[in-house]
């Protein structure tokens, strides 16, 4: 199935630097004893955008088509989405305005100063302030209210949204992402996904189901638990198997989640969390992100424990990038790692 093709019938801004690298972990292979691969989506060429720039791409394809000459966008304080979403429009030639939420506590000065923050102010993009971090609805309908201002100043707005009513553009990416995956290594036993908003994992599980591959993708709770990822991961199976007209049977049964790196919450750094970030340096000299990345290789380090992921099996990791951030948390990092 061409894939490429067939995503033709929707709008797609040029933003990727695809195929990404396919890498056999050879140190940690040995060292745990599967057959281990990574996917380099850390490095898909766009200012660090990592799994966004697969996203972004049908977003700004949207937002051009629209003619739109401002994006805007919600997320954390450190969020790669919407510092990448500026990177994109600064290259398509659109302003930014980034919405950033209060949902990681107690979080200090380097948080909200380095990292993302720097980045997006290099950018040049407007910020602007949301007390929540858990009010998806509430954080949609302030951009909304911006985005109308712009309006009647005579702008073109297109807004990203974070709620899962709105059409999942940024999964299609991953259909896309998981057929070139196939393409370069061919068969695997299991992969493992983080899984946020979902539209990586959706993507990716619905991607790899259309050309018959059936290995389980387990999706990694980054932002909630189990059960509230479950329901989110469902309600987007739906959403995105609507838009591109596929079965929703053909996922819906799918979904594989593992909440045990989630602690001790979105975006804070344990033991556990911190532990997988420097094996993974230290034993193949590749950075993780301590918010996403590095919980996906922790949960990966679980399932192994747990006999979910057997001994001798080929096993992808999703490196979706993120690594901006190990500078805005460089005081969770410090203390332990040396
Ligand atoms: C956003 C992000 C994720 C989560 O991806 P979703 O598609 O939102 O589930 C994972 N890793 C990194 C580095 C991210 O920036």
């Amino acid at each position: 199935m061409d894939f490429d093709q067939y995503l033709d019938s929707f709008p797609r801004a040029k933003l990727l630097g695809a195929p990404t690298p396919v890498e056999r972990l050879n140190r940690l292979s040995d060292h745990l004893g599967i057959d281990l691969w990574i996917k380099r989506d850390d490095l898909t060429g766009l200012s660090f955008a990592g799994n966004k720039a697969r996203q972004l791409e049908f977003y700004l394809g949207e937002a051009q088509q629209q003619r739109a000459d401002t994006i805007l966008i919600t997320g954390a304080v450190q969020s790669n989405f919407v510092r990448s979403a500026a990177a994109a429009a600064a290259k398509l030639g659109m302003e930014s305005i980034l919405q950033l939420e209060e949902r990681v506590p107690g979080m200090g000065d380097i948080y909200r100063r380095s990292g993302n923050v720097l980045l997006a102010q290099i950018l040049g993009a407007d910020h602007i302030g949301y007390p929540r971090g858990e009010d998806e609805q509430g954080a949609d309908t302030a951009l909304e209210t911006r985005a109308e201002q712009l309006r009647r100043e005579g702008r073109k707005p297109y807004v990203i949204h974070l709620g899962i009513n709105h059409p999942p553009l940024g999964a299609l990416g991953y259909i896309a992402g998981a057929a070139e995956l196939s393409q370069q290594i061919g068969g695997f036993d299991l992969a493992v996904v983080p899984s946020g908003s979902g539209a990586t994992h959706g993507g990716f599980l619905t991607g790899l189901r259309m050309i018959g591959e059936t290995a389980p993708v387990f999706g990694i709770c980054v932002r909630r638990d189990q059960k509230a990822q479950k329901t989110r991961m469902q309600n987007l199976l739906g959403k995105l198997t609507k838009l591109i007209r596929v079965d929703p049977s053909l996922v819906l049964e799918s979904i594989e989640l593992w909440d045990g790196a989630l602690s001790p919450g979105y975006g804070q750094v344990g033991p556990r969390t911190r532990e997988a970030l420097t094996l993974m340096a230290r034993a193949e000299g590749i950075f993780l992100d301590p918010v996403y990345s590095a919980k996906t290789f922790a949960g990966l380090l679980d399932l192994l424990e747990a006999g979910a992921i057997q001994k001798g099996t080929k096993v992808v990791l999703l490196h979706t990038g993120g690594q901006p951030a190990l500078f805005a948390y460089q005081e969770e990092l410090q203390p332990q790692s040396s």
